[in-house]
């Protein structure tokens, strides 16, 4: 029997789905599966399918039962999803089986080689991208993996909790922002779509969620000479974000205060800054300054 989304959103028909492959929800696995039955057209729709008169094809992470999985195949080329649970193989056979563009591998994203996967199953595709809806203690490794890595991508859109969604998408040099969002921004522009509610999942979850969308800049906004002094001293500066970034740099770099004034004079940075005050550029030309220092 073809099931649809909408039945699929069922908590009835979920459980059932469940008995009949005898098949429990495991909590390891974070699966909390979606029951609002707005909410994947919604995710389907602005996770890049706006792009898919063409060969659009999208990567899911974790699929459960294939509720988005279903919508998203209604809308690309291909959808190649990956879930590590063995048990749900069987279940996504029945509820994709109308689906010939639908290709499952079992196996946990973390320790898969994505590049490899997006090269092999996605060469016939113009254009991809990644949508998922993940168990949130991996959604940070998985966001900043793909952007870390530099995957061939052209967007991101996963749920995350609904605080992290409004760090990552803060603007940066506002109080909001954190050194995730600043990493993220060096990569991509994130958007906030929309929020869902913690009612929206069986079981529900103790926190609201939202959707976000990261659009991967198709290069550096500008020229860094080493990435990874840029990266320690955003990791740095927000360490102890209470301090003055002087101070933080100073305790989380171990760099002299002299060799910091200096740098923050050369780049016209107020010593009485906190990180949180300073835009992107302005913690690259520190980078640079710094670099070029020793
Ligand atoms: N997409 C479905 C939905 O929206 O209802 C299920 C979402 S559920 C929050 C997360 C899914 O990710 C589960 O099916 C879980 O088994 C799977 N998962 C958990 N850890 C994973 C990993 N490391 N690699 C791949 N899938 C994983």
């Amino acid at each position: 029997m073809v099931l649809t989304m909408a039945e699929l959103s069922n908590i009835s028909t979920i459980k059932e789905l469940l008995l009949k492959n005898g098949v429990s929800l495991s909590k390891s696995l974070g699966q909390n599966f979606l029951i609002n039955p707005s909410v994947c057209p919604r995710m389907a729709e602005q996770c890049g399918s706006e792009a898919t008169n063409d060969a659009s094809g999208v990567l899911e992470i974790g699929p459960g039962i294939g509720v988005l999985t279903k919508e998203l195949a209604k809308s690309f080329k291909k959808v190649v999803a990956i879930e590590l649970d063995s048990r749900l193989p069987k279940i996504l056979a029945q509820t994709l089986a109308e689906f010939s563009n639908f290709k499952l591998i079992q196996g946990d994203v973390l320790k898969l080689d994505l590049k490899r996967i997006l090269a092999e199953e996605f060469a016939d595709c113009s254009r991809v991208f990644i949508c998922a809806n993940l168990p949130y203690y991996i959604t940070s490794p998985i966001i900043m993996a793909v952007l870390e890595q530099r995957l061939p991508v052209e967007a991101l859109t996963v749920m995350v909790q609904k605080e992290a969604a409004e760090r990552i998408c803060a603007r940066v040099g506002t109080r909001a922002c954190g050194a995730v969002t600043l990493a993220v921004h060096y990569y991509a522009e994130p958007k906030l779509l929309f929020n869902v509610s913690r009612g929206s999942f069986m079981p529900a979850p103790n926190v609201d969620s939202a959707v976000i969308r990261l659009d991967i800049r198709k290069a550096p906004p500008f020229e860094l000479k080493d990435e990874k002094m840029f990266f320690s001293l955003i990791k740095a500066g927000f360490g102890q974000r209470r301090k003055t970034l002087l101070n933080s740099l100073s305790a989380g770099t171990g760099m002299a205060k002299q060799e910091l004034e200096k740098a923050f004079a050369a780049c016209d940075i107020k010593g009485s800054s906190r990180a949180e005050e300073l835009s992107l550029e302005q913690f690259a030309s520190l980078a640079n300054f710094l670099y070029m220092g020793d």
